[in-house]
C-alpha cells in the first residue's frame, strides 16, 4: 500500500468564529439569489479541501467526517483525479456519448463489470446522479419483466426525482407537498435489529417482508425489489444477517429483479468494493454514484446483460450521462482505491470508530445503538435509558462538533443518528481527534439531557 500524500495540513484550526465574516457575507448574497429550499448542513463556505479537511473562506480548517455525503472517498483533491481531469479537459469536455461516443465511457463500463459482484455477463449505462441511476434501474426491470410493481423498504432513501421520492420513505424534507408520487411503489418492513423484537433473525425479517409482498401485491406482479444493503439516509441500518440473502433468493425464484442501491455503500466505503460482497449477494442490477468518481458527477447502473440488452436502442441515455471528464475522474479514482487499498483502509477506519464509540457507550445512557460497517458507522441517540429517538440531542451534538471545527452529518427517519463517513484517505491522528470531539459532545450534552 502506498503512502497517502496531502496537499493541505491535516489539522483542525479555527482562526475566526464560525461562520466567519467571509462566510457570513456569502450567506447574505446567497439569500438574495439561491432558493431557500436548498439547505446546507454547515454554514461555512469552502475555499479548498484535501484529505480529511475542508478549508473555509476565512481560513478555518475543518475536519470532515462526512466526505460530502460519502462522495470524496479518495479525498476531495486526489492527485490522480486532478491529473486525469486536467488531461481530459485539455482535449474535450463533451461530445455526448449518444452523438459521438468516446473510449473512457467504455473503459468505465469495463471496470464496473470487473468490480461489481458476480462474474456473469454484464452491461452498464452511465448517468449523472444517484436518483437517475435508480430511475433507470427501475425502467430496465419493468421493461424486462413486463410487470409494474416495485418494492421498497421502510427507512429507504433513493433520491428526490418523482419516482425516487415515491421510493423514499421519509416525508420531511424529501416528500411533503411534492406529490402526487409515481404509482405502483409498495413499502415493506425492513430488518432493523435495534428496533425489531429481541432475537428476531434476518430470515424471520425477510419472511415478514415476503409475506407482505405476496399478500399485498402478488409475486407475479412485482418487477423489482430495490434495497440499500445498508440503509444510508434512513439511519445506517444494517439488516440482520440472512435478511438480504433470503430476499435475494425469493427474488430469483419469482423472476423479480433484485436491485441493490449501492449509491452510498459502494466503492470501498464498507470495507469491500460493494456492501453486497459482504454477504455474498449478487444483485441483478446495482446502482452506483457518490464515491465512483472522486467528486465528479457520475452515476451508473451495471446489471445482467440479458436484462439490460432487452431495452431498445435509444431507450436509455441522457445528454450528459458518462461525461468524459467524469469518466476520466472515475478511472483515476479506481486506480487510487486499488493503489491505496482503500477497502482495507475502510475496515481499519471502522475498527477505530467502533472501538471509540463502544468506550463512549459505557459512560452514557443516550447511546442506543452503534452500527455500520467499515467507514460507514453510526451512533443512534436515544432519550436517557430508553429506546426513544433523541433528535434534539443529535442536532445539538452535530452543532457542538461544528463549533469545534468537526463536520458530522446526521441521518435517520427520526433524525436521531450521527453518521460517520470520513474520506477513506483521512489521517489516523485526525480521525482520533474528531472522535474525541464527537464523543465529548455526546457525553457532555447527553448528561445534560
Ligand atoms: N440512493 C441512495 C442509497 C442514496 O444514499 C442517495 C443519495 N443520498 C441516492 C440514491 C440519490 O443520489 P443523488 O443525490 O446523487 O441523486
Amino acid at each position: 500500500m502506498s503512502e497517502i500524500t496531502y496537499r493541505l495540513p491535516q489539522k483542525r484550526s479555527l482562526v475566526t468564529e464560525l461562520p466567519g465574516p467571509r462566510s457570513r457575507a456569502l450567506a447574505q448574497r446567497r439569500a438574495g439569489c439561491v432558493a431557500a429550499g436548498v439547505k446546507s448542513a454547515v454554514p461555512v463556505y469552502a475555499a479548498d479541501a484535501d484529505g480529511g479537511f475542508v478549508v473555509d473562506l476565512d481560513g478555518n480548517s475543518l475536519l470532515d467526517l462526512g466526505a460530502g455525503i460519502a462522495v470524496t472517498s479518495v479525498g476531495a483533491s486526489d492527485p490522480r483525479v486532478r491529473a486525469a481531469v486536467a488531461a481530459q479537459v485539455e482535449h474535450f469536455t463533451h461530445t455526448c456519448f449518444m452523438v459521438t461516443p468516446y473510449e473512457n465511457y467504455i473503459e468505465v463500463a469495463e471496470a464496473l463489470a470487473d468490480l461489481t459482484p458476480g462474474d456473469h455477463e454484464k452491461r452498464s449505462v452511465l448517468f449523472n446522479s444517484g436518483a437517475e441511476a435508480v430511475e433507470n434501474a427501475v425502467k430496465v426491470a419493468r421493461l424486462a419483466t413486463g410487470r409494474d410493481a416495485v418494492v421498497a423498504f421502510d427507512n429507504a432513501y433513493h433520491g428526490r426525482t418523482n419516482l425516487t421520492m415515491a421510493l423514499t420513505a421519509k416525508n420531511m424534507p424529501y416528500k411533503a407537498h411534492f406529490g402526487p408520487f409515481a404509482p405502483e411503489v409498495y413499502r415493506m418492513p425492513m430488518s432493523y435489529p435495534y428496533r425489531d423484537p429481541d432475537g428476531f433473525t434476518g430470515e424471520q425479517a425477510a419472511a415478514r417482508a415476503i409475506a407482505a409482498i405476496e399478500a399485498q401485491i402478488g409475486a407475479d406482479q412485482v418487477a423489482a425489489i430495490i434495497i440499500e444493503p445498508i440503509q444510508g439516509e434512513g439511519g445506517f441500518i444494517v439488516p440482520a444477517t440472512g435478511f438480504l440473502p433470503t430476499l435475494r433468493e425469493w427474488a430469483r425464484t419469482n423472476d423479480v429483479v433484485f436491485i441493490a442501491d449501492e449509491v452510498q455503500t459502494g466503492f470501498a466505503r464498507t470495507g469491500s468494493w460493494f456492501a453486497c460482497d459482504d454477504e455474498g449477494i449478487v444483485p441483478d442490477i446495482i446502482t452506483m454514484a457518490k464515491g465512483i468518481a472522486g467528486g465528479m458527477p457520475l452515476s451508473a447502473i451495471t446489471g445482467r446483460a440479458d436484462l439490460l440488452d432487452r431495452v431498445h436502442p435509444g431507450g436509455l441515455g441522457g445528454t450528459y450521462g458518462g461525461n468524459p471528464v467524469a469518466c476520466a475522474a472515475a478511472l483515476a479514482a479506481f486506480d487510487t482505491m486499488r493503489e491505496l487499498d482503500l477497502p482495507a483502509r475502510a475496515r481499519n477506519i471502522g475498527t477505530i470508530i467502533e472501538s471509540r464509540l463502544r468506550q463512549l457507550a459505557e459512560r452514557t445512557d443516550v447511546v442506543g445503538d452503534i452500527r455500520g460497517r467499515g467507514a460507514m458507522m453510526a451512533v443512534e441517540l436515544v432519550k436517557p435509558g430508553t429506546t426513544r429517538p433523541n433528535p434534539e440531542l443529535t442536532g445539538a451534538v452535530a452543532a457542538r462538533a461544528l463549533e469545534q471545527g468537526v463536520i458530522v452529518l446526521t441521518c435517520g427517519t427520526a433524525g436521531n443518528v450521527i453518521r460517520l463517513l470520513p474520506p477513506l484517505v483521512i489521517d489516523d491522528a485526525a480521525l482520533a481527534d474528531g472522535l474525541d470531539v464527537l464523543c465529548d459532545a455526546i457525553l457532555t450534552l447527553g448528561s445534560a439531557r
